[in-house]
């Protein structure tokens, strides 16, 4: 291992779906500096979603440089570059010039539904699912390249004669910061393709067959916390050697900076959607209740594993309150206002915008508000709508209990709604385990932190950088057990209403 003691930072380049963020970590785990930028999504047809891979690394150059510039960092004292990003989201470009063929197609574009329904209708669900952990659908990386081979002239023929490179965003990003030097990804990443095989750990060919995929487009995969290359960008590096020493995909980039180490660890983080991923350790658990099993991480030559569930509607059901039906003025009040009545009055919304997904997954379910009465007060909208997001959690965590065995041993949370103390108290009620929320909320940038000091000696070891964390609060069950019983069996009954809304009577 280099001994780069003498270094005081790890640069961490954290590329979002809406902002590329560049944050500075000190020897104690301590951000010392921080800048970001917006990144401009575009969206050329309804239901597509695209970002401009070029604008994305200028960006990630510019936040780079203010960071830097903000604490009077030298590229000197910097000992490793670490990648958190955006996962699924694709690009294709060209090996000689390095010009992407198309612009990047983000995780969110819905144009390759009918590619996916196709793999399902030709009954490759259950051979796609056992290899990859996934199921077919547009979400993820595979479907999206197919497009781009298919769509953009000439492209198909390039690929062929094996001058064309696919990548995620994290690809992207190391081919770039190397000067083409490593075109490489890691396991968690490329476990979200639909590509990769997660049994043998190597890119598939019946599926890359399948799709007419050409196995020369396709990255090394390697361990997420690993020396790939050095910065080859002489206006950053200045002559140094900075070794680029992590990548990894932004939710298990959190599983990692919430320290759920593990197995039965969990991290839920709340978001616009919620994402929880729970630690399975080396055991690849396939799951009977719609979640999807992934890769959380490599390291140390060992391959960890995760389940992982989302919810599509949780903190965007507040922003409906505040945007849609005006209940409050800032997501922060809904706090305040929900615990002015003890409880909803027998209230519940389901706030199923968008359908239901795990473990109901029905897409034909509407949002539902039930068991309104003269008495119903805007303070039992509010206070439904955050428990609506407390209950869907608990759908989740008990179907991957169901899979997988394990109960869940600690649970971290982080994402925006989690400073709301009356969501997080009563989430603890309803999973009736405690739930911790450490004083740094930014787990994705963290986890890419540890990876990278961890492959270049900044730090040395696991037990080094469990010492690092500051432990926050600490929310326990107090609900009566039969109570919460009685109001998650309301819950159940309320979602019952929501299925099924949006199908014609005579379907
Ligand atoms: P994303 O990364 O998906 O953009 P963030 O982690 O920034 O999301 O969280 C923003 C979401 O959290 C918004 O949907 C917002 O409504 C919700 N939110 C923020 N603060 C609170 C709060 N105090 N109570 C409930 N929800 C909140």
């Amino acid at each position: 291992m280099a001994n780069t003691s003498k270094k005081k930072y790890i640069l961490v380049l954290d590329a979002g779906t809406t902002s590329v963020r560049a944050i500075l970590y000190d020897h104690s785990g301590k951000v010392r500096s921080m800048a970001q930028k917006e990144t401009l999504q575009f969206y050329p047809n309804p239901g597509w979603v695209e970002q401009d891979p070029q604008e994305m690394l200028s960006a990630l150059l510019g936040v780079t440089m203010e960071a830097l510039t903000r604490i009077k960092a030298k590229p000197g004292d910097l000992a490793a570059i670490g990648i958190a990003n955006q996962r699924e989201t694709t690009i294709v470009w060209n090996k000689e010039t390095g010009e992407p063929v198309y612009n990047a197609i983000v995780w969110q574009c819905r144009r390759t539904s009918d590619m996916a329904d196709e793999l399902v209708k030709k009954g490759l669900t259950e051979p796609i699912r056992k290899k990859t952990g996934l199921r077919p659908d547009a979400y993820f990386s595979a479907t999206k390249i197919k497009w781009i081979l298919d769509n953009v002239e000439g492209a198909r023929e390039e690929a062929e004669k094996g001058n064309l490179l696919f990548g995620t965003v994290d690809t992207w990003i190391v081919y770039n910061l190397t000067e083409g030097k490593a075109h490489i990804t890691d396991y968690s990443n490329a476990s979200r393709t639909m590509l990769f095989n997660i049994n043998t750990l190597d890119w598939d060919d019946d599926i890359m067959g399948e799709l007419n995929i050409p196995r020369s487009m396709m990255p090394e995969v390697k361990p997420s916390s690993e020396i790939y290359g050095y910065l080859e960008f002489t206006q950053i590096s200045a002559g140094e050697r900075i070794p680029i020493a992590s990548v990894i995909g932004d939710q298990q980039a959190s599983l990692f900076g919430q320290q759920c180490f593990g197995e039965g660890d969990a991290k839920i983080t709340y978001g616009t959607g919620c994402f929880i991923l729970m630690n399975t350790d080396e055991r690849i658990v396939s799951s009977d209740n719609g979640l999807v099993t992934t890769i959380a991480w490599g390291l140390d030559g060992k391959v960890t594993y995760a389940l992982e569930g989302s919810i599509f509607v949780a903190g965007a059901a507040i922003q409906w309150l505040r945007d849609s039906v005006h209940l409050i003025d800032d997501s922060f009040d809904s706090e305040y206002l929900a615990t002015k009545s003890p409880d909803t009055g027998g209230c519940y919304v389901v706030p199923a915008f968008t359908g239901l997904g795990a473990p109901h997954w029905d897409q034909y379910a509407r949002g539902t508000i039930v068991g309104i009465t003269r008495g119903t007060t805007k303070s039992h909208i509010i206070r439904a709508t955050l428990e609506s997001i407390a209950y869907q959690v608990l759908d989740v965590t008990r179907a991957m209990k169901e899979d997988s065995g394990l109960d869940l041993t600690h649970i971290y949370v982080d994402g925006g709604a989690s400073s709301n103390d009356f969501l997080m108290q009563f989430q603890s009620d309803m999973l009736r385990k405690k739930v911790r929320r450490p004083e740094n909320v930014e787990a994705t940038a963290m986890g890419a932190a540890y990876l990278a000091g961890l492959a270049t000696g900044f730090w040395e070891s696991i037990d080094e950088i469990k010492a690092l964390k500051e432990e926050g609060g600490e929310f326990a069950p107090e609900m009566d057990i039969e109570y919460r019983d009685k109001l998650y069996k309301g819950w159940n009954k309320a979602v019952r209403y929501a299925f099924f809304w949006a199908k014609d009577e005579d379907e």
